[in-house]
């Protein structure tokens, strides 16, 4: 039978009322491309559920009329998750109206929230009760924590406090159909059957459409020291990261590698920006510790605070050792906010730069280098004047190598793009690495799984897809 258009937003509008249900194709435009414009896709509508109870009858609707649905929060996606396909049946469910957070919990360090709350919005509730949410990405303004959970995202400080899996107490899923899974508990240890909540976390909205999640806090940290050092090479930078840790007692919440070729991007399209350091090598790492110990928030004796002094002494001996060639340390918020809106600004100032080839690969740390040394021979063999942007969280061993067109541009970059898949497959495999480190699946990886995925966990996963939602209606075209 074709699929009725008019039944279906009628059934919509009864469900939540006609406001929430946008079906004009300009209102729905933003909802239809992906954050960088990779993908485009069609859709019946946007529909914009306020609680659990709509969600669950808009899936008990999709499911009887036939509707895909593609769960969407700040669609920040990097990979076309959120982007629907161009089939006309397709749904769009809005996460923007389910931001109420339902609960904080101070003395045992939890908060309950609906899935549409904005990431930002989480951090400072947190903080507004001197609790920390660690979760911290620079898509932080926009996206939702029901995307970072589907994504299991990572960010800045997986190094210290670990991805949303690790962050993540309880759930709270609307499965395909409607039926309401209540996993939501606060509880540390929970032993009681299969591990259904990391199940969904990851998932990418392929299994339900996640309604609420508990999510861990932690003390907030109230000292930090933050530094930029220029590396020897990238293997010096790994040693360095080894004696930071060791020095701070565990205490790194973020280590990134940033090559030359980024930072100079950054400076020519940002020229407010100042440089990090007068000479800049082809490697270097912005590195921040951080302290919730009261001894680490008062100035010692030489007036200096003491990580900052524990940091500085660190990258003093660094030098001595020549793992590294010059280093900053900022003695103050300002300075620390300039060396970061280096690092906060490469993602736009990639887009400034042109058409380019993106990954989110993680790898051992210990085969880093190597790949890195690998993966650029290969580019520039079949694309000589080729930008290689490979920067990334290179503390929990997460690399975006990215490569870019040559200035002026090349009509021609993208015919590469097959041959650099190829590449990224051939040096990950040798190298144990992982085509996706945090940004997930989507539509854009899901050629590539086939191939990297162990064949009786894609059985698997297949079983599980099918038992939850048998017609395949869950965000279709995306993961497998
Ligand atoms: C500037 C920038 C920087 C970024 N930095 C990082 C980074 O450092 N680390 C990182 O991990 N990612 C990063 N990302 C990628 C992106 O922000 C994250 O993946 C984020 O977690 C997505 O959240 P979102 O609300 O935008 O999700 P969306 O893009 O809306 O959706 C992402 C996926 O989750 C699904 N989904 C969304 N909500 C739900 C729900 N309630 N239930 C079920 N499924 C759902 C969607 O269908 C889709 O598959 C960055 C993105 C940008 C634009």
């Amino acid at each position: 039978m074709p699929f009725d258009k008019t039944k279906a937003i009628t059934a919509l509008e009864h469900i939540i009322g006609a406001k929430h249900v946008i079906s004009d194709p300009s209102d729905m435009a933003s909802c239809l491309t992906d954050w960088r414009g990779d993908y485009q896709g069609k859709a019946l509508a946007v529909v914009k559920p306020a609680n659990t109870n709509e969600v669950s009858a808009i899936l008990q609707c999709a499911d009887a009329l036939n509707m895909a649905v593609i769960p969407q929060g700040g669609n920040t996606s990097l990979c076309g998750g959120a982007t629907p396909d161009d089939q006309e049946n397709n749904l769009i469910l809005s996460t923007e109206r389910l931001n109420t957070i339902r609960d904080i919990d101070v003395a045992g360090q939890t908060i309950t929230v609906e899935s549409g709350c904005i990431l930002d919005v989480i951090k400072s509730t947190a903080a507004e009760h001197d609790l920390l949410f660690p979760l911290d990405l620079g898509a932080r303004g926009t996206c939702r924590i029901g995307g970072n959970l589907s994504t299991n995202a990572g960010g800045l400080n997986v190094i210290r406090y670990g991805n949303m899996r690790d962050l993540t107490l309880g759930l709270e899923v609307v499965l395909m159909g409607g039926k309401v899974m209540n996993l939501l508990s606060s509880l540390k240890k929970n032993n009681t059957g299969y591990d259904l909540k990391n199940l969904f976390i990851g998932a990418e909205g392929t299994l339900g459409v996640i309604t609420a999640a508990t999510l861990k806090l932690f003390s907030r940290p109230k000292a930090t020291a933050t530094g930029f050092a220029g590396l020897r090479d990238i293997n010096a930078g790994i040693e360095l990261l080894n004696r930071c840790q060791a020095a701070s007692g565990g205490n790194v919440i973020a280590f990134e590698l940033m090559p030359r070729s980024i930072i100079e991007n950054v400076l020519h399209f940002y020229p407010d920006c100042q440089p990090p350091l007068n000479d800049i090598p082809p490697f270097s790492a912005l590195i921040e510790i951080a302290s919730t110990a009261e001894a680490d928030q008062h100035p010692d004796p030489d007036g200096g605070m003491p990580l900052t002094a524990i940091l500085t002494q660190t990258l003093a001996d660094a030098l001595e050792s020549g793992l590294i060639t010059d280093a900053t340390i900022a003695s103050n918020q300002a300075q620390q906010d300039a060396l970061w809106a280096i690092r906060e600004l490469t993602p736009e100032s990639e887009i400034k730069a042109g058409k380019a080839y993106k990954s989110d690969i993680s790898i051992p740390l210990r085969h880093m280098a190597a790949f890195y040394a690998d993966a650029v021979t290969a580019v520039h063999a079949i694309a000589p004047d080729a930008r290689i942007f490979g920067f990334g969280h290179i503390g929990d061993g997460n690399l975006h190598f990215n490569l870019c067109e040559p200035v002026g541009g090349n009509a021609d970059f993208r015919r590469h793009y097959p041959d650099f898949d190829v590449i990224m497959l051939d040096l990950l495999k040798t190298y144990e690495g992982s085509i996706s480190a945090e940004h997930g699946i989507g539509q854009k990886k899901r050629d590539m799984l086939r191939v990297v995925k162990d064949p009786i966990a894609l059985e698997v996963m297949q079983a599980i897809k099918q038992a939850l939602d048998p017609k395949g209606l869950m965000n279709p075209g995306k993961v497998i």
